[in-house]
């Protein structure tokens, strides 16, 4: 069988105008699959149905064609397969890989900020496992509606699936090498939010996957979820793209772009007469 086609995406949360950082990410991935001769697809992340807003789906839409890259249609929108995302966490629920906590982020900060606690890569309170025996107590509350979030059982998903694990990481040149993940620092990482039956990290390799996404190029903010992504990889049975997490586009102080900080949208700089062949330019796609 001939190997499939470089397949690519871009994949951003409609929760913000694209900044910067976005349009580097976005010009990057359209980049290294031309010169695979790739295709490059976009992907809405709009799980989150607070922040998730219709007309930022449109600003994406409206801002990337103006950078000049045209992706094939429809975009998949993460929001209309919440279906296949509860199948994937019930099927790891019915293994014993996953479990419902009705903790709140505050109890957990908050019993964190009393003694010092191990935290994840992105800086968390690890779960201390407090409603991980609950087993027949949670379901007479979740009967009840008792809101709760689903999390991993890392020691039972390891104890599955000891690894090593690991995935290839490739340079924008095509050059590759092997990159050892170590999943266990996330803890029981939440894979179900209160809201809907999935969180970023179920459903992008839930996602990845059904899109048959065979290059993953994203920021460097997200190269230690890889390790999370790998291991929940194993557990559904889906293959593992090669990774390429790139670089952050930082402002003049050097702190990562983001819309909470003030950073200005590609919709600020075009207002303010800025070019998309100067924008193209200034991140080195000239
Ligand atoms: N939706 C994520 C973001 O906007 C990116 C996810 C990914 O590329 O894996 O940060």
């Amino acid at each position: 069988m001939s190997a499939p086609r470089p397949t690519l995406r871009f994949a951003p949360s409609p929760n913000g105008r694209l900044h910067l950082g976005h349009a580097y990410s976005a010009l990057l991935n359209a980049e290294i699959a031309r010169r695979m001769d790739g295709r490059l697809l976009l992907r809405i992340e709009d799980i989150d149905p607070v922040r998730s807003r219709p007309d930022l789906v449109a600003a994406i839409f409206e801002d990337l064609a103006w950078l000049g890259l045209r992706f094939p249609t429809p975009a998949r929108r993460q929001s209309e397969h919440l279906g296949a995302h509860r199948a994937s966490l019930h099927g790891l629920a019915a293994r014993g890989l996953a479990y419902p906590c009705f903790c709140s982020r505050g109890t957990i900060a908050a019993a964190a900020s009393v003694t010092p606690v191990p935290r994840d890569p992105d800086g968390s309170p690890l779960y201390p496992g407090t409603c991980r025996a609950l087993a027949a107590e949670s379901v007479a509350r979740i009967a009840a509606g008792e809101p709760h979030t689903w999390r991993l059982d890392m020691a039972r998903a390891l104890a599955a699936e000891p690894g090593p694990h690991g995935y290839l990481a490739f340079a924008p040149d095509g050059t590759e090498h092997a990159v050892a993940a170590a999943p266990g620092r996330w803890g029981d990482a939440v894979i179900g939010r209160r809201d809907v039956p999935t969180s970023y990290h179920l459903a992008v390799v839930h996602d990845d996957a059904a899109e048959g996404v065979t290059h993953v190029v994203r920021g460097r903010d997200l190269e230690a979820a890889t390790d999370l992504h790998v291991l929940l990889q194993r557990h559904l049975g889906l293959p593992t793209p090669r990774y390429h997490h790139h670089d952050l586009i930082r402002d003049a102080a050097g702190a990562k772009l983001a819309k909470s900080r003030g950073s200005r949208s590609l919709a600020d700089l075009r207002a303010a007469g800025v070019t998309a062949e100067a924008v193209r330019a200034s991140l080195g796609f000239g």
